[in-house]
C-alpha cells in the first residue's frame, strides 16, 4: 500500500517505521530541516525496544512533493493538533478521490478540520495508545506496546476503514475497528484534559498531582464539563468510569511517575501546547452550546499565560 506519513516526528516515525517494515511503500513528510536532512542522509534511525536500527525511508519537505507522489492510498496525519490545518493545506495535491486519511492526533474537533480537505467518506478518525519520542533529529525512541482504534466518520467508509485496520494489524500496530470512535476520542480527551494542563502548570508528575487533596475534585469538575459539552454532540460519557480510569493513572507503579506530554512539550522542550484542542476546545464548544465550562476556560488561559512567560514556540 502507498502510504504517506504527514508529520514524521515522534509518532510519525513509529508508524512510518512499522508500516515500512511490513512492506508498505512509505513516504515521510516533514518541515523540520535538521530532522529531514538527517533522515535523508542516514535513513530513519531508532532505538527500537533497545535495538539500534536504521531504515532507508524516503522523506520530503512538502514543497518537494511532485506528481510522482500522487495516488496515495493512505495518509496518516501525525502533526501536533495546531499544525493539522497547515499540513493538510500543504499536502492538498496528494489527496485524491480514493485517498483515505487517518487522523490519530490527540484532541477534539479534528474531524471538522479534515472535512475541509478530504471527502467525508475517506476520513478515518481514531485514537492510539502507542507512544513515541525523539532522541534528536533523525532518531526516534520507540519502546513498549500499543494499539489503534479507528472508525470511518461516514457510514459509507466502513469497508475502507476495515481494510486500513488490516494494514495496521499486519504492521504490528494492533489496529481494531471501533463501533463508537467519538466516545473513545472524548474519553481520551478527558484523560488529557484532566492531567495535561494541571501537571504542566504545577510542574508535577501524575502521581504528585494525584496525591494532592484537590486532585479528585478538580478531575470531577473538568470531566463534568467535558460530559456536558459532549452530550450536546450526542456523546454520552460515563463520568464515573472515566474518573476511575484517570485515578488509576496516579499509581506510581504504573504510569504515575510520567509527566504528561504537554509538560514535556512546554516545560522540557519550550514548545507551544495542544491546550486549544483539549480544554480549549471544550470551552469554545461550551460557549457555542451555552454550557458553562469555567475550569476548562481558566486552565486554557493559564497554560497560554505559561507559554507566553516561557516564550514557547
Ligand atoms: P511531534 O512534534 O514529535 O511531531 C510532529 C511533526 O510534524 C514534527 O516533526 C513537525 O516538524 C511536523 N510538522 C508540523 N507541521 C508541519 C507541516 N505543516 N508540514 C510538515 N511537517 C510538519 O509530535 P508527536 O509527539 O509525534 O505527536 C503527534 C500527535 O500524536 C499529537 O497530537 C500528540 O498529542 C499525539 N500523540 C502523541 C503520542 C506520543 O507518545 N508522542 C502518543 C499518542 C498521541
Amino acid at each position: 500500500m502507498k502510504i504517506v506519513i504527514a508529520g514524521a516526528g515522534a509518532m510519525g516515525s513509529r508508524f512510518g517505521l512499522m508500516l515500512h517494515q511490513a512492506g508498505n511503500d512509505v513516504v515521510l513528510i516533514d518541515t523540520w530541516r535538521e530532522h529531514v536532512e538527517a533522515i535523508k542522509k542516514n535513513g530513519l534511525r531508532a532505538n527500537y525496544n533497545g535495538k539500534e536500527i536504521a531504515e532507508p525511508i524516503p522523506i520530503f519537505y512538502p514543497k518537494e512533493l511532485s506528481d510522482s507522489h500522487k495516488q496515495v492510498d493512505l495518509i496518516v496525519m501525525f502533526t501536533k493538533a495546531m499544525q493539522l490545518k497547515p499540513m493538510l493545506q500543504s499536502i492538498k495535491p496528494l489527496i485524491g478521490p480514493r485517498t483515505m486519511v487517518l487522523c490519530l492526533l490527540n484532541g477534539l474537533g479534528h474531524d471538522d478540520t479534515l472535512q475541509n480537505y478530504v471527502p467525508k467518506k475517506n476520513i478515518l478518525l481514531g485514537i492510539t495508545m502507542w507512544t513515541a519520542g525523539l532522541e534528536g533529529p533523525g532518531k526516534a525512541k520507540l519502546f513498549g506496546d500499543g494499539e489503534v482504534e479507528l472508525q470511518n466518520i461516514d457510514p459509507s467508509g466502513e469497508e475502507n476503514a476495515r481494510r486500513i485496520v488490516d494494514v495496521l494489524k499486519k504492521a504490528g500496530l494492533n489496529g481494531t475497528y471501533s463501533g463508537n470512535v467519538m466516545y473513545s476520542v472524548w474519553r481520551k480527551a478527558c484523560v488529557n484534559g484532566t492531567l495535561n494542563g494541571t501537571c504542566t502548570l504545577l510542574d508535577a508528575n501524575i502521581s504528585e498531582f494525584g496525591a494532592t487533596t484537590v486532585a479528585v475534585p478538580i478531575l470531577k469538575s473538568i470531566i463534568s464539563e467535558f460530559a456536558a459539552v459532549a452530550e450536546k454532540e450526542s456523546v454520552i460519557l460515563d463520568q464515573e468510569e472515566i474518573l476511575q480510569h484517570v485515578i488509576e493513572t496516579f499509581d506510581p507503579n504504573g504510569i504515575g511517575k510520567h509527566y504528561p506530554s504537554m509538560h514535556q512539550d512546554l516545560i522540557k522542550n519550550n514548545r507551544l501546547t495542544e491546550i486549544d484542542y483539549i480544554n480549549g476546545a471544550v470551552a469554545r464548544k461550551g460557549k457555542k452550546y451555552d454550557v458553562p465550562t469555567p475550569y476548562c476556560a481558566f486552565l486554557t488561559e493559564l497554560v497560554h499565560a505559561k507559554e507566553q512567560i516561557l516564550k514557547a514556540r
